[in-house]
């Protein structure tokens, strides 16, 4: 690997201040499970890389206010353990314990998956599904964006070169909201997704309120299936309802054939594990429901 200068600032105003000053020519570093890789590989290294793993601003998991908050450092083996999110976000949790193995998950980051940007990352479906928002610092001051707004194409995010992602936020409308994610890759563990999906709905009376349901893996970035949330929203809850929203989902998506997987095969995918993650997420509509009356 070609050398670089490395700086651990010691807080958020430190860490802006080195990307003013850098601009292009610095690059953030996290747990370095991505960046890493990828600099071994590079013909050109940054002139600089600074390291936000450690900065309190970027961490911690809470309720607040706006809804939860998690900091964009997190990694995900805190995501696992945190009470909050095993309680209120078990799609979150789900997608964090699918991610390579122990040692990744202790060092990488919700923020690196994202913006990293590939389109098999295991955390974009389910923080889509639940309609996350992020916040970004950069010399210009914070800023809040939907989390779909963060995806542009295959390893390309909207984030300049001086902008640095803070925290992840689940908002105040969906806190509790059932979820559920599935994945299925060629091997039960440090396997990429062939095909991941992340859902999230409220059953009122028995049916379907205002149900997401988000795809990775199968465009060229994680994607939501509109037209099945639209023909599952109101409908009574049946296995005919979330057949046929898989269905539809696997429609909207554009899988390719690599040599991990035909397209088609891709498309039945998505069909199954659509109505799969539904069903979890109506089965924990109705456990809730139970213990709130018990
Ligand atoms: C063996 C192995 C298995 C893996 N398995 C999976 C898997 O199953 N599923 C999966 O989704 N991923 C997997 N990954 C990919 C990787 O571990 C995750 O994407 C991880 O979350 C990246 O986080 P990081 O903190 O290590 O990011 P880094 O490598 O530190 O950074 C990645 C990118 O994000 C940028 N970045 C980091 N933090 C910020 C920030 N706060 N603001 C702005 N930009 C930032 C960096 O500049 C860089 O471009 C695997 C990786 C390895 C090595």
């Amino acid at each position: 690997m070609k050398a670089f200068d490395y700086v651990a600032p010691r807080d958020l105003g430190a860490a802006v201040a080195l990307l003013a000053e850098h601009g292009a020519s610095a690059k953030i570093l996290a747990g370095g499970t991505d960046l890493l890789v990828e600099l071994e590989a590079a013909a050109r290294v940054p002139k600089v890389v600074v390291d936000v793993s450690r900065l309190k601003e970027l961490k911690g998991i809470a309720v607040t206010d706006g809804g939860l908050r998690i900091g964009a450092a997190s990694t995900h083996n805190e995501i696992m353990r945190s009470p909050d999110l095993r309680n209120l976000f078990p799609a979150l949790v789900e997608a964090a314990h699918t991610i390579g193995a122990v040692q990744t998950r202790n060092l990488g980051t919700l923020a690196g998956n994202l913006v990293t940007c590939v389109p098999s990352m295991d955390s974009g479906p389910a923080l889509l599904a639940l309609e996350a928002e992020v916040g970004i610092m950069s010399p210009r001051g914070a800023k809040r964006m939907p989390l779909a707004e963060l995806f542009v194409r295959p390893r390309k995010t909207s984030l300049k070169p001086d902008e640095i992602l803070t925290e992840i936020v689940i908002p105040k409308a969906n806190l509790g909201k059932p979820s559920a994610f599935l994945k299925f890759g060629l091997r039960k563990g440090q396997a990429l997704a062939l095909v991941n999906v992340g859902v999230a709905a409220w059953i009122k009376k028995d049916c379907f309120v205002a149900p997401r349901i988000a795809l990775g893996a199968v465009a060229p970035t994680v994607m939501r299936a509109t037209r099945a949330e639209a023909f599952l929203d109101g409908k009574k809850v049946s296995e005919e309802a979330m057949a046929e929203a898989g269905r539809i989902a696997a429609t909207e998506a554009k899988p390719i054939s690599d040599f991990r997987a035909s397209a088609d095969y891709r498309r039945d995918l998505i069909e199954t594990l659509t109505k799969r993650a539904l069903a979890t997420a109506v089965a924990r509509a109705q456990q809730s429901a139970k213990e709130a009356v018990a």
